[in-house]
């Protein structure tokens, strides 16, 4: 194995495809070997165990890894074949991770007012039992959040733009001081190539 090879990271997706980590090279293919998991060709999806991975040809070029025996392919991305829970290392929520998820954008008028006229709104309202999460936050200008006060958007006719969910993005995924490989876009949400301020 090369040392370039060797101090890459592959992209770990859980079951569900949802990229939960990345590890090194050398780790992504002892869990492929041990059949924990495949190799997942990024330009088309097609996932290998390590036999059909080892067979496949080095295109002309391409960096590889060399064994006493086998010339393998470097893996951009695995797929774990039993893990299909949460990320170990979940986002912590708070202000600063909830302005990067939505863009500094109100979630309902969909203006960027800049941070300090940003505000964080519970769908439901935690008068009405909201809770304070991924799923039931957005970002608000203060006049959309003034105006929703403790109702529901639907009661005074406001509609969210896009429904809330736990970033894709995590900081496990920042890679110390490398660029993210491009195949890894394919399966890390718009926002984790957002600069963090
Ligand atoms: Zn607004």
């Amino acid at each position: 194995m090369t040392t370039s090879a060797l101090s890459r990271d592959t992209l770990v997706l859980n079951r569900a495809w949802l990229a939960i980590a990345s590890t090194p090279v050398r780790n992504a293919l002892r869990l492929v070997y041990s059949e924990a998991a495949k190799v997942v060709q990024p330009d088309t999806y097609e996932v290998h165990g390590f036999e059909s991975w080892s067979g496949l040809e080095i295109p002309e070029g391409e960096e590889s890894i060399s064994t006493v025996r086998l010339e393998l392919r470097i893996p951009e991305v695995i797929v774990l074949n039993s893990f299909s829970g949460v990320p170990r290392q979940a986002l912590p929520f708070t202000r600063k991770n909830l302005i990067r998820r939505d863009l500094s954008r109100c979630q309902y008028c969909g203006k960027q007012p800049g941070q300090a006229q940003l505000s964080v709104d519970h769908v439901i309202p935690r008068s009405k039992g909201g809770g304070t999460s991924w799923e039931n936050c957005v970002l608000a200008c203060l006049r959309c959040n003034r105006r929703k006060g403790n109702k529901l958007a639907s009661e005074v006719g406001m509609i969210l733009l896009q429904e809330p969910k736990p970033p894709a993005w995590s900081p496990i995924f920042e890679v110390a001081g490398g660029e993210k490989p491009t195949a890894w876009r394919r399966f890390i949400g718009e926002q984790s190539w957002v600069e963090a301020s």
